[in-house]
């Protein structure tokens, strides 16, 4: 650990040290066959045996029916922006955007291409800092689905419950909360989130989605980009992005051993915890903006009182090895970003950091 910092980047972000030194000791020459992950062939027993079980592993961990499709793909999240509405909807159908942060706006507006996208509720009025009661939501009748951004990752807003869509299916993007907890993956008609937050490197975008769902998507729509073409070869239509897989793999094996998602959403808790208590107990001297309820137990964003020290404690606690705390550009201020794989250690020492910073400059 010694040389290695302590990294509270939004993504790409820091990942388990245990996963990357079983990555390393089997990078030369996996399990014996000779050649590393990045060699193999994509149809070849290896690296089969390999998304069998990164897919039966992810399976286990969110208790995901047979009724899903799990699905491995390329192009971020982004990318599901519009593979969502070109998937799911025909382009004069109605469909609704709750928007709470900047990547909810993103895939509204990339929606508005492949179909007839409405906000019912945006938080951009309170900068971003609220979650709506579901009760207010005024839901378009015969919107197709209902679309929200469980974890806003530069604004920090998560949602803690989730809204039922009066008709249609309710869809998310998980890309920065995937795997920090338990979720009843049956509330959702589909799931997506790039992977290089909680569960691997960028490069590998899940995609989970009913079953019954697939199978309509538009006639324009990109054969990369159809659910059905990628579900009925097990994410095999084409060359995946094999070596991100099996990192992915590794991290999900890594969350089973620590005891599933209950366990990991404890310690997320416990350093979400410590984190916004150091925040509320500063008399002012940090503040965080974002409604207490609903607080992002991954991305912290927090400003100083004094403005004007922030570039100083982002340079002070990049000598002490804490690096990538400078909040968004959107947003400004700091962000901690802090997911499964940082450490508790990680998240105690910035708060003794903030506490020694607020003494010598209050
Ligand atoms: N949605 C959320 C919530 C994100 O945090 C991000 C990336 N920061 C994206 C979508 C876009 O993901 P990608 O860069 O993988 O396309």
């Amino acid at each position: 650990l010694e040389e290695r910092v302590f990294n509270f980047a939004a993504g790409p972000a820091t990942l388990p040290e245990k996963v990357l030194k079983k990555a390393q000791s089997e990078l030369y020459n996996w399990h014996g066959s000779g050649m590393s992950v990045m060699e193999m062939s994509h149809r070849g027993k290896e690296f089969l045996s390999i998304i069998q079980k990164a897919e039966a592993d992810l399976r286990a961990l969110l208790n995901i029916s047979e009724d899903y499709a799990v699905l491995f793909l390329q192009g971020g999240a982004t990318t599901q922006f519009a593979a969502v509405p070109l998937n799911l909807v025909k382009p004069e159908d109605s469909v609704d955007y709750v928007v709470t942060g900047s990547w909810g706006d993103k895939a509204f507006k990339e929606a508005q291409k492949y179909s007839k996208p409405k906000v019912i509720w945006s938080g951009k009025s309170e900068k971003y800092t609220k979650i709506p009661s579901f009760d207010s939501l005024e839901q378009t009748p015969d919107s197709k689905y209902l679309h929200i951004c469980a974890n806003e990752t530069i604004h920090g807003v998560e949602f803690k419950d989730y809204p039922d869509p009066k008709n249609g299916i309710l869809v998310a993007d998980m890309s920065s909360n995937f795997c920090s907890k338990p979720v009843d993956v049956s509330k959702f008609g589909a799931i997506y989130a790039g992977a290089q937050k909680n569960v691997g490197p960028s490069g590998v975008t899940i995609v989970i989605i009913r079953k019954d769902l697939i199978g309509n998507a538009q006639g324009i729509t990109p054969v990369m980009l159809d659910y059905k073409i990628h579900a009925e070869n097990n994410s095999l239509y084409n060359t995946p992005p094999c070596f991100g897989i099996y990192m992915c793999g590794l991290v999900f094996d890594d969350l089973l051993a620590q005891g599933g998602l209950k366990e990991v959403e404890k310690r997320n808790k416990k350093k979400g915890d410590l984190l916004y208590n150091a925040i509320d107990e500063s008399k002012g001297f940090y503040r965080c903006p974002v409604d207490k309820s609903v607080r992002s137990l991954m991305n912290v964003p927090f400003t100083l009182e004094k403005s004007e020290l922030e570039a100083e404690f982002i340079k002070e606690a990049a000598n002490e090895k804490m690096i990538q705390l400078k909040g968004h550009r959107s947003v400004g201020g700091m962000r901690a970003s802090i997911y499964n794989a940082m450490p508790l250690a990680g998240v105690e020492k910035l708060v003794a950091f903030m506490k020694d910073f607020q003494a010598r400059h209050a």
